[in-house]
């Protein structure tokens, strides 16, 4: 099969029998639900872009297996360049969408997987990597959208999985059959898990042997049977119920995470990637996490791309884009930003192969620039409300607008130059909210923070990677000291 048109992935989605909860009912389809379409519209998007010749380069890659095109979210980096390229495309996809386009976890799955079940082989004559490999080939032939699930609910963090009081508190085997296992617990915030075809599933974190039952990994399709999905509420999220797509900011695309529950799933022998070998889950999770702390430095970057244009639109339509500290603002706001970019682009250029011959980024960077995006989104945020001013939390509804009444009036009073209809001012304004405090916020804010793990699983690796030794080393040999 070639790559999926966008339509094509729309209606393959359709197809799907998901079980999806929201506000306490069944979602009988996603496609056709006003909250959760915009989402799949995001990862359509990848689809899309990946068909425009211009964008073939960068959306996708030639499988150096099959010798066949595919998208580069099915693909393995075999470069620093196709790191760098994996970035890019990130950053093309934020400013695209202005919200989490969500196909990057599976993609960040999929490299981390191939280096680990490698490595899990060799040392114990499994047969993990040729699953995987089986998985991924299936995948990139039928251009599929692949959901990466890491983070188990955790329960009491003072505790090991196998110590929990609820011993489903992290995701387990509870049952090995000679066909398979079966597995029970939950992932929670996951992203994108509805828009998907397939999950892949992971450990959380490094485990002890008396784990061995929590470190298993594998891949099934997400309407599984005993697998369900409840919708996580965002900021403005009914907004979308309303018909104003005004109102919304940006009525065509955002993100979408859900709780998702495996209660007592069965999963086959083919599709299993890990089953007990509790010391390669931290490899597989640092893998993983530092794959996807690389992709906000590309993601974060093209949504703050679209928030800082926002911000200057307002400047230009408030008639205050000639002012010193305005100018100054847009500046401090597109510094921050690239400077993620840097981050991002550095640690793909630092990119080394691992022994199966994937690349991988420098752990150290793509943990540096994950923590940079846990700061410099907020600045963002805080310098764009600053420019675009109050109106953007205080202008009335579409319905105000459009209303025979009220309507002149607030067209008439909410005008800023005179030569931009008030229309227009409210739409950027609505932008800006959207991306500061309504739905994509949560891509945008929140995510930036706990996405990809939390600041201080960044700055754990940070110190780990830091090599203080060799630096303390420098500095006795400069000051002359001997011990
Ligand atoms: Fe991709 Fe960024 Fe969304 Fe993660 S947060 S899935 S990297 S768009
Ligand atoms: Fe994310």
């Amino acid at each position: 099969m070639a790559l999926m048109t966008g339509e094509e992935y729309i209606e393959s989605i359709r197809k799907l029998n998901m079980e999806i909860y929201m506000f306490g009912k069944r979602v009988e389809n996603p496609v056709d639900d006003p909250i959760l379409r915009p989402s799949l519209n995001s990862v359509r998007m990848t689809y899309d872009l990946a068909q425009m010749p211009e964008y073939e380069d960068i959306m996708t890659a030639v499988s150096p297996e099959t010798g066949k095109r595919i998208n580069r979210f099915t693909h393995i980096h075999r470069s620093t360049e196709d790191l760098i390229k994996k970035v890019k495309m990130q950053r093309l996809l934020g400013q695209q969408t202005a919200a989490c386009f969500q196909r990057c976890v599976g993609m960040d799955a999929f490299n981390a997987e191939y280096s680990t079940t490698y490595e899990m082989d060799q040392k114990y004559g499994t047969h993990y990597f040729e699953n995987f490999k089986n998985f991924m080939f299936y995948c990139q032939e039928n251009d599929l959208t692949v959901d990466g699930a890491m983070t188990d609910p955790k329960g009491d963090r003072g505790l090991a999985p196998h110590a929990q009081a609820d011993p489903d508190m992290y995701l387990h085997i509870v049952e090995r059959r000679p066909d398979g296992i079966v597995v029970r617990g939950a992932k929670a915030h996951q992203t994108g898990i509805i828009n998907s075809h397939e999950v892949i599933v992971m450990p959380t974190c490094s485990m002890g042997p008396d784990d061995s039952d929590y470190a298993v990994s594998f891949a099934v399709p997400v309407d599984t049977k005993g697998i369900f999905m409840v919708i996580g509420r965002q900021s403005c999220d009914t907004r979308k119920r309303e018909g104003s797509e005004m109102d919304v900011g940006n009525a065509e695309f955002g993100g979408v995470e859900a709780l998702v529950v495996f209660d007592n799933v069965f999963v086959p022998n083919d599709r299993i990637f890990m089953c007990g070998e509790a010391e390669y889950a931290g490899m597989l999770v640092e893998r993983f996490a530092g794959y996807h702390r690389q992709s906000y430095g590309g993601c974060k970057v093209g949504v703050g791309d679209v928030l800082i244009g926002a911000a200057a639109v307002a400047a230009d339509y408030n008639g205050a884009a000639r002012a010193s500290h305005i100018k100054d603002k847009l500046i401090e706001m597109t510094h921050l930003n690239e400077t993620l970019y840097c981050c991002g682009i550095a640690c793909s250029a630092e990119g080394h192969p691992t022994e199966s011959g994937n690349y991988i980024i420098d752990l150290l960077l793509a943990n540096v620039c994950k923590q940079n995006v846990t700061r410099f989104p907020y600045e963002i945020v805080r310098l764009a409300e600053d420019i675009a001013g109050g109106l953007m939390v205080t202008a009335p509804s579409e319905a105000d607008f459009r209303d025979g009444k009220l309507g002149p009036y607030v067209d008439k009073y909410l005008r800023g130059v005179a030569d931009v209809s008030t229309e227009n001012r409210l739409r950027i304004l609505r932008l800006i909210e959207n991306l500061s405090l309504g739905t994509a916020a949560v891509g945008y804010r929140t995510e930036s923070m706990h996405g990809a793990g939390s600041p201080q699983a960044q700055r754990i690796m940070i110190s780990r990677q830091g090599n203080l030794a060799m630096k303390k080393k420098l500095a006795k040999k400069i000051a002359h000291i001997t011990e």
